[in-house]
């Protein structure tokens, strides 16, 4: 049996994007008899938006998706990080480092992924010994590869095109990298969906479950959209909350975005005539093999 996910981070209200997500990890998981599991992914407290969580579920829930069994909580899953922390330290693959953002930042070669870490800290010797730490990952030049259901072949070399990256920070909060590789393997994640702009993450995230011996899940990144200016549809870009009155449009319209080519009749269709539809049509080779769509309502 496969099983997918959706992974919010409830840092704000449901908005066109995330829907995209959370409809393309349904029905791809739902059309092959799987499971379909909701994660809230709370990880960085500053960023979160009180009630966001609650919200995002009901408008989940108002939309008609059912989610297998209980939400989990990633606030609620310190300890299983802590105990993956200890086990790489111990293997000798996790250092502390106690690089600022602006040494990083003057050190490293930027390239399209950011700035590379340059392995400052890899030297005992050159971390200050007064200051917080974060943990970051040893890694190597061997080459990830991995074939995206719509993207195609993807590869990285990590150590020169991302360098050792965080799994904790030195606010003491754990990184995405970590909790999302660890619940899914807890969770038993074996069909990833999520959106284009995780793409370039998924390497990292490979490399972990390699070192941790857990399952690579497979992966398939949907186009996300993206405003005139080519920007991500996010709470920093303004993006419009999901109005729940509106969610059989809404649904029709991402039916649209993701070029399933719903008939124009069912846009004033009710929302179970249209999931039905949904459920009949749904096919992954109909989403144009792209990263980024405009997409204005
Ligand atoms: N929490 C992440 C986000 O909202 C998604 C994580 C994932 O799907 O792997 O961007
Ligand atoms: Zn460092």
């Amino acid at each position: 049996m496969i099983r997918g996910r959706f992974a919010p981070s409830p840092t704000g209200p449901l908005h066109f994007g995330s829907l995209i997500a959370a409809v393309g990890s349904y029905l791809e998981n739902r059309c092959h008899d799987g499971q379909w599991l909701i994660r809230m992914e709370d990880l960085d407290p500053p960023r979160e938006q009180p009630g966001a969580a609650d919200n995002i579920l009901r408008t989940l829930d108002g939309f008609g998706f059912e989610w297998d069994g209980e939400v989990i909580y990633q606030s609620r899953r310190h300890q299983a990080y802590n105990e993956v922390l200890a086990k790489l330290t111990e293997s000798g693959q996790l250092y502390p480092c106690t690089c600022s953002r602006k040494e990083i930042g003057e050190q490293g070669k930027s390239n399209a992924f950011g700035v590379v870490y340059p392995g400052t800290c890899r030297d005992p010797l050159k971390r200050d010994k007064n200051k917080d730490a974060a943990l970051r990952l040893r890694t190597d030049n061997k080459k990830i590869v991995f074939s995206d259901a719509i993207q195609g072949e993807y590869s990285q070399q990590l150590e020169t095109e991302i360098g050792d990256f965080l799994l904790k920070r030195r606010d003491g909060y754990f990184a995405y990298h970590l909790a999302v590789v660890v619940d899914d393997a807890e969770q038993g994640i074996t069909h990833i969906v999520r959106g284009c702009d995780l793409l370039d993450s998924t390497p990292r995230q490979i490399y972990l479950q390699q070192l941790l011996n857990v399952p690579t899940p497979s992966y398939t990144h949907l186009p996300v959209a993206v405003n005139q200016a080519g920007q991500k549809l996010s709470k920093q870009t303004q993006a419009k909350a999901i109005d729940r009155k509106q969610a059989s449009l809404l649904l029709w319209q991402v039916l649209d975005f993701l070029g399933q080519q719903p008939d124009i009749e069912l846009k004033h269709e009710t929302l179970p005539t249209i999931w039905n539809w949904a459920f009949t049509h749904w096919q992954l080779s109909k989403v144009p093999q792209v990263k980024t769509m405009i997409w204005s309502d």
